[in-house]
């Protein structure tokens, strides 16, 4: 069975990004008891993902690349704000500066409500800046990985959009 539109694909991958020194970073991999299990054409990854996969069946492998534009986007200024020291201040009026270090990745939630995870990206005496745009926002992806299963999705997988099985939801 090759993979085609409302297949079930179960893949591993690794994924690295290429830095200005041409070499390539790695950022993750999936592991042995947690492929990646997708069902393709419903939005579930980035189009381009799905797009190399398509007509490849379980054993053949993958090497590819996605620009930054059609990854996870261009950084967007408007998404590095700076935020009043004070928002951070605990009960007390503690500012606890082991957890808002530069670097470091902090949930928060918006005025809406939203749930949203921002980057220190430098501390000042008054503010935060916090850099809300996707960790990969800006980089190009380097995908390689092998094709583990194909299968056709089932009538229930397609109306809940996502997989159900072993790896994939329980209910
Ligand atoms: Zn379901």
């Amino acid at each position: 069975m090759i993979i085609s539109q409302h297949h079930v694909v179960t893949v591993s991958y690794q994924l690295f990004t290429p830095e200005l020194s041409g070499n390539e970073k790695f950022i993750e991999q999936t592991t042995e008891d947690s492929p990646l299990e997708f069902i393709v054409g419903i939005g579930q990854l980035l189009p381009d993902f799905e797009q190399n996969l398509l007509g490849k069946k379980v054993g053949d492998t993958f090497d590819f690349h996605i620009t930054a534009e059609n990854g996870y986007g261009l950084p967007d200024p408007n998404a590095v704000v700076e935020i009043p020291k004070n928002v951070f201040f605990d009960e007390s009026g503690n500012f606890d500066t082991e957890t808002f270090q530069v670097g470091n990745t902090i949930p928060m939630v918006n005025s809406q409500g939203h749930r949203m995870t921002g980057i220190v990206k430098e501390v000042t005496n008054d503010f935060l800046k916090m850099d809300f745009n996707h960790p990969l926002a800006g980089c190009g992806l380097h995908f390689k990985g092998e094709v583990l299963g194909v299968r056709q999705a089932d009538p229930s997988e397609l109306a809940h959009g996502h997989v159900h099985g072993p790896n994939g939801h329980h209910h």
